[in-house]
């Protein structure tokens, strides 16, 4: 599936650090840029679609696609919940002539990373603290309490691999950070 020219720009963050909204920024003004849909066994959240937010998928679905080594990586990004990048979805970016962008964990990154070497950007985008990522999460309203727990206990983790990628924006103004993110991507892909 490597190709010289298929390219891709790997999005990671601790959830809640504003990553969603840079890359709809990207995605606005960028029409050569396609958000890389991933699998996913987590419950659709109300208004999600199949194949919009995620491929939902069954826990047994996946594991088959494991199986069948459909992923190019995937997660278990919190406890019971699968996430992965299928390669028929890159395939399907790059039979358009563009690019994939990824948003991913930072596991998930990682590996994408070690995978495509000088074809991939990868971008850790930092929260300005642990205290602007939980009151993000709560402002959301779209997690229980619970889940910010988890998500908030598991971002002090993600942020010890922030060293790990190309790039770190920290996000403290998102108009700055999204400017900050589309420089980078802009130089990479030489527009
Ligand atoms: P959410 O449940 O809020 O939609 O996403 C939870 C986390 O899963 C986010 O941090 C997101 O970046 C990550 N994620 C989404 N898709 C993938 C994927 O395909 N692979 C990996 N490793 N993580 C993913």
């Amino acid at each position: 599936m490597k190709n010289l020219a298929h390219k891709l720009i790997i999005i990671t963050a601790p959830s809640g650090s504003g990553k969603s909204s840079i890359i709809f920024y990207l995605l606005n003004h960028h029409p050569l840029l396609n958000l890389s849909i991933s699998a996913a066994t987590r419950k659709p959240r109300a208004g999600e679609k199949n194949g919009v937010e995620y491929y939902f998928l069954t826990e047994t679905d996946f594991k088959t696609k494991i199986e069948a080594n459909e992923f190019v990586e995937w997660e278990m990004v919190y406890q019971g919940s699968y996430y992965g990048t299928l390669r028929t979805e890159l395939e399907r970016i790059w039979n358009l002539g563009k690019t994939p962008i990824l948003d991913i964990d930072v596991k998930g990154g990682i590996h994408l990373k070690q995978e495509f070497g000088m074809n991939c950007l990868s971008i850790f985008i930092e929260p300005p603290s642990i205290e602007a990522l939980k009151n993000r999460l709560i402002n959301r309203g779209t997690e229980t309490p619970e889940s910010i727990i988890n998500r908030v206990s598991k971002a002090s983790y993600e942020m010890s691999f922030r060293n790990h990628f190309h790039k770190t924006i920290l996000n403290k103004d998102l108009a700055t950070a999204c400017s900050e993110t589309e420089k980078l991507i802009k130089e990479f892909l030489g527009w």
